[in-house]
């Protein structure tokens, strides 16, 4: 797909109250484009992302400096719910489902607000991708494997129709081959058109499917540049990749 203005963040400041969560950072995401964000705990990797879906203020966080923008206009001081109808949409870390609710109530609450047709357009695309979904559409989404609840956390995400989804932390605690598979589904969302914005401590996984990557250190950018630069370079591998 051709790389048309995606997403561009700009000198950003993120505070948890005293904290200084990110200091000034820039990342761009072209249209189409998968992007990679790696780092330690605590680097700010999901700060960053909360500041693009809006949703810094429920983790009394707040942006005090710097834009973020997506398709050429701010979503920066965009509430969370407007961010979504601009079509980027969050899954958050820790593959949170209701887990009380079937996993078709999960579908649909994904898709709240979503016109009726759009919303089954975009059913259809995830339960293509997710077979195992529509297998258990009756079932509690708290009795899912690990590996099919974040599949379920990723479809009700699509259930808005995203054109740019921010995954964070897609594959932890998952088996090697279920985040294998996870990383193959990130494949095949990112060529049906929709870009997507990945936080992974798996680097080895992220690098292999972003074209861009980042690395944050305490809230700052240290090392940006195309992933495959990224993956040749020694302080990655020894540092990020286990190895040399
Ligand atoms: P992890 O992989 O552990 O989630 P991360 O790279 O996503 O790490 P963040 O969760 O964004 O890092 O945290 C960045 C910094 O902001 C850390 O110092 C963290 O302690 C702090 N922080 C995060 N959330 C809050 C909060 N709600 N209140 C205060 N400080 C916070």
């Amino acid at each position: 797909p051709e790389k048309t203005v995606g997403l561009e963040i700009r000198g950003l400041e993120v505070r948890y109250g005293p904290v200084r969560a990110l200091r000034g950072v820039h990342l761009s995401v072209p249209g189409g484009a998968v992007a990679a964000v790696l780092g330690a705990n605590g680097a700010g990797k999901t700060t960053l992302l909360r500041a693009v879906s809006g949703t810094l203020r429920f983790h009394r966080g707040a942006i005090t400096s710097g834009t973020v923008a997506f398709g050429g206009s701010r979503l920066d001081g965009v509430p969370a719910a407007a961010v979504v109808r601009r079509g980027v949409v969050q899954v958050p870390e820790g593959r949170r489902v209701f887990a009380r609710m079937t996993v078709a109530e999960n579908l649909r609450a994904g898709a709240l607000g979503v016109p009726g047709r759009l919303a089954a357009t975009a059913r259809e695309r995830v339960l293509d991708l997710f077979p195992v979904l529509a297998e258990r559409a009756h079932q509690r989404a708290g009795l899912l494997s690990g590996g099919e609840q974040q599949m379920l956390a990723i479809g009700r995400a699509l259930m808005a129709g995203p054109s740019l989804l921010l995954l964070d932390e897609p594959t932890l605690g998952l088996a090697p081959l279920m985040a294998a598979r996870i990383a193959d589904t990130v494949r095949q969302i990112n060529a049906q058109g929709t870009s997507v914005l990945l936080v992974e401590q798996n680097a080895a996984m992220a690098l292999a499917l972003a074209e861009r990557a980042y690395v944050l250190e305490v809230g700052e950018v240290a090392l940006s540049g195309p992933a495959a630069d990224l993956a040749a370079s020694d302080e990655v591998r020894r540092r990020y990749l286990g190895v040399g």
